[in-house]
């Protein structure tokens, strides 16, 4: 059997000084309304991420690297998690989580891929908003809409009407 490549994917910050590549499909896209993602959405100096909710590619670790130098990253730490972002232009570049089960997962910011709509890759399409029962913005999509979490992902399951 012959063995498909591998792709890898690049992104940056939006000044460019912070610039990194994946390894594979993520394990899942997606847009969370949290109170903690929306906090963390204000962090961000990137004119897309002032939505009120984060887009988010979950990767495992492992599958990323900063491909330039890392001193440009800041780290700050917010709720039991570390986001990094570009010190220059302040976008954010993902966050990792201290939670024991969630510490071998970074969740990248959507808007640094270098790909951009439409022209998006498949595998790297939504799959759904969490916690949009607590979301300030309505969203107008064919998304399932969770209250939070899908059940085989530890939530509810349940879906806002
Ligand atoms: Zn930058
Ligand atoms: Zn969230």
């Amino acid at each position: 059997m012959i063995k498909e490549p591998v792709s890898s994917y690049k992104g940056a910050c939006h000044c460019g000084k912070v610039q990194f590549e994946v390894l594979g499909a993520p394990l899942f896209t997606q847009y969370c309304h949290c109170n903690k993602c929306r906090s963390i959405a204000t962090k961000s100096n990137r004119e897309e991420d002032k939505k009120g909710y984060s887009h988010t590619a979950a990767y495992l670790r492992e599958k990323f690297k900063i491909t330039t130098s890392d001193n440009y990253l800041e780290r700050l730490p917010i709720n039991n998690s570390y986001l990094y972002l570009c010190k220059i232009c302040k976008s954010l570049i993902y966050g990792i989580s201290q939670d024991k089960q969630q510490k071998k997962g970074i969740g990248i910011n959507m808007s640094n891929f270098s790909f951009n709509t439409p022209n998006i890759p498949d595998i790297f399409k939504s799959v759904r908003h969490a916690y949009y029962a607590d979301r300030i913005i309505d969203i107008y999509d064919f998304l399932p809409k969770f209250v939070n979490f899908p059940s085989e992902l530890g939530g509810s399951g349940q879906r806002c009407k």
